[in-house]
């Protein structure tokens, strides 16, 4: 296939996101929410996984400027990366839909915060960072672009290292034994059966 055609799939990728994403930040928009924990770690490894995810991605579009850091991908591959992308997305509309306007950008709470653990939070914790690595997975096997590929698994992986434990503690703290037993029964990433 052309590379023109991988360019362009993984630009509607790219905006489908924000388009899955859009009603959730409107409705956490209108939440009243508690102070944010760590916020200039939190706002610095934002921008970082913004560049990662949206902006070394476009550079790859749209210039030719990282053509040199091209790996050679097998075709049925990258088309496997568009595929593993779009059920990425669907999982991504699943997790928004479940967490309703408990979802943030930031680690903080809202006024009235209700632990979910409903759909994908039933035997994972985390589903959105683990859909965060199925968008960096997915994203380095379409460009087939080593550069593509490191900047992002590597920017997500220091967002997710630094903050799970910090967002556990926090849930802790408010949900107490809840949480506790909720860590009992589901794995981080993983689903736990
Ligand atoms: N870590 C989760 C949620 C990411 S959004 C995931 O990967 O799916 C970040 C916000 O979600 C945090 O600020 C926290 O307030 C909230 N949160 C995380 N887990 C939650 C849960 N089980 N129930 C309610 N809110 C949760």
């Amino acid at each position: 296939m052309e590379e023109i055609i991988y360019k362009t799939s993984l630009a509607i990728l790219i905006i489908a996101f924000f388009i899955v994403r859009a009603p959730s930040v409107s409705k956490s928009a209108k939440t009243e929410k508690s102070e944010e924990k760590k916020p200039t770690r939190e706002r610095f490894m934002v921008f970082l996984n913004f560049v990662g995810m949206v902006g070394v991605p476009f550079i790859y579009v749209l210039t030719p400027w990282l053509d040199i850091f091209t790996f050679p991908v097998p075709e049925v591959i990258r088309i496997f990366g568009i595929i593993f992308n779009i059920a990425g997305l669907i999982f991504l509309a699943w997790i928004h839909r479940t967490l309703g306007q408990h979802w943030s950008m930031m680690l903080n709470l809202g006024k009235e915060h209700k632990l979910i653990t409903a759909g994908p939070y039933g035997r994972i914790r985390h589903p959105m960072y683990t859909y965060f690595y199925i968008l960096v997975i997915s994203t380095a096997l379409i460009s087939a672009n080593i550069f593509v590929g490191i900047f992002g698994f590597v920017a997500w992986t220091l967002l997710y290292v630094v903050r799970v434990g910090d967002e556990e503690a926090m849930l802790l703290e408010e949900f107490g034994e809840d949480y506790q037993e909720y860590m009992k029964r589901t794995g981080r990433l993983l689903p736990k059966f």
